[in-house]
């Protein structure tokens, strides 16, 4: 379980980069390599494709979370909360991720202002500006969640010390770091 939050987690940052360095490319208006242009459909599918692999876990994750409020509150609805969901991650990186949420709003409908349907220059562009920032948000989410998840199991009911590491069920010790448990 945990090594297949581990690979989204690290899958999710590559992405992260790999779109950072697009996205910025493109606000700078840097030329393209014509090498990249010639593949830049692939890119854009492949990257877009790739939000739904990291994104089924993270769903799931998310979807631990609030089963697990549910369950204690006893109420049919529960609302999922980013700032719960992120408890885990350091300050600085839940607010990256709020100011993704905001940025990523306005550059959509900036980028769309750009005109998107064309087959010029201009249109490409928009295109990609408008594609790399909602890949900056979604692998970014991916990323913070996962990195959440994995400092504090608790969040999705999983048993951990009071380090935060992750404790098979049934098991009287942490494996990490040896740490005692309480009995189940
Ligand atoms: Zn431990």
């Amino acid at each position: 379980m945990n090594r297949l939050l581990v690979s989204v987690k690290w899958l999710s940052l590559a992405a992260w980069c790999v779109a950072l360095v697009a996205h910025v490319w493109v606000l700078l208006h840097w030329p393209v390599p014509s090498a990249v242009v010639q593949h830049l459909h692939r890119v854009q599918v492949g990257m877009t494709a790739g939000i739904f692999v990291v994104w089924w876990p993270t769903a799931w994750v998310a979807q631990r979370m609030t089963e697990r409020h549910g369950g204690r509150a006893g109420q049919g609805v529960v609302q999922f909360s980013w700032s719960e969901a992120l408890q885990g991650c350091p300050p600085w990186m839940r607010n990256t991720a709020y100011g993704l949420f905001i940025y990523t709003f306005i550059n959509f409908f900036v980028s769309f202002g750009m005109g998107l349907t064309g087959a010029g220059t201009g249109d490409a562009l928009g295109r990609m500006r408008m594609f790399s920032g909602l890949w900056l948000l979604f692998y970014g989410l991916a990323f913070a969640m996962m990195y959440s998840t994995l400092r504090t199991p608790s969040l999705i009911g999983q048993r951990s010390c009071s380090a935060g590491h992750a404790v098979r069920r049934g098991d009287n010790f942490c494996g990490q770091c040896g740490q005692p448990m309480p009995p189940q």
